[in-house]
């Protein structure tokens, strides 16, 4: 399946994604989770992101753009994608249209995951992540901790609350969303690809998106 995953920060996005990947080996791209990779390796992509992130700033389009048009021709996306966190702004979703029309790909939906705020603020002040850039586990220390307080299940590195999951950041990254990605669930509305889901468990979520793919 080739899916764009819209929703702000705290909506399940990499969760939904990740659960996505098990049906048929499409691959999940993270813009977060490779700028990440990049600051933790010090490359000159991440030295230039580092700022924007702590900040809750969006990177500009142009680094953005750059990564995925390498990445989206990359042959594990053959079988399909699922973008989480890709795009974030009406630049980057016209220029991965022009992107997506060179290399003839076709996408199938724009699911919008819609959850209250509230439930978005509860999440992302107890969310807790994977330190190591290979495996980014997600955590939430009220409802899903580790089983080894601050430990990875699954690489055992040490469990880390992101850096731009202060209280601070994450009011600043939630208006950046109202401002700049909230528009393009106009975008994919009028691209006729829009479908919305007001679903706060992604297992819901999932179950509304094979429903559509069905369709
Ligand atoms: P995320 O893990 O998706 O919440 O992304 C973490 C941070 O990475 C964001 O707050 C931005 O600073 C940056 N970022 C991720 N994806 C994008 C994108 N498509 N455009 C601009 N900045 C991005």
């Amino acid at each position: 399946m080739k899916l764009i995953l819209l929703g702000a920060p705290g909506a399940g996005k990499g969760t939904v994604a990740k659960m996505l990947t098990q049906l048929d080996g499409s691959v999940q791209i993270s813009t977060g989770d490779i700028l990440r990779g990049a600051v933790q390796a010090g490359t000159p992509l991440g030295k230039e992101a580092e700022a924007f992130m702590k900040r809750g700033d969006l990177v500009p389009d142009q680094l953005i753009l750059g990564i995925m048009e390498n990445r989206l021709q990359e042959p594990d996306c053959k079988k399909g994608f699922l973008l989480d966190g890709f795009p974030r702004t009406i630049p980057q979703a016209d220029a991965l249209k022009v992107l997506l029309a060179r290399l003839n790909i076709k996408l199938d939906m724009a699911v919008n995951i819609d959850v209250p705020r509230q439930v978005i603020l509860d999440r992302l002040t107890t969310r807790r992540t994977c330190s190591n850039t290979k495996c980014q586990a997600i955590y939430n220390v009220k409802s899903m901790p580790p089983k080894k307080t601050g430990i990875c299940d699954k690489c055992g590195s040490p469990v880390v609350q992101r850096e731009d999951e202060t209280e601070a950041a994450i009011s600043h990254r939630l208006d950046t969303y109202n401002s700049k990605t909230a528009p393009l669930i106009g975008f994919y509305e009028k691209e006729d690809l829009l479908i919305t889901v007001n679903a706060t468990s992604s297992e819901a979520v999932i179950a509304t998106i094979k429903q559509r793919l069905a369709a």
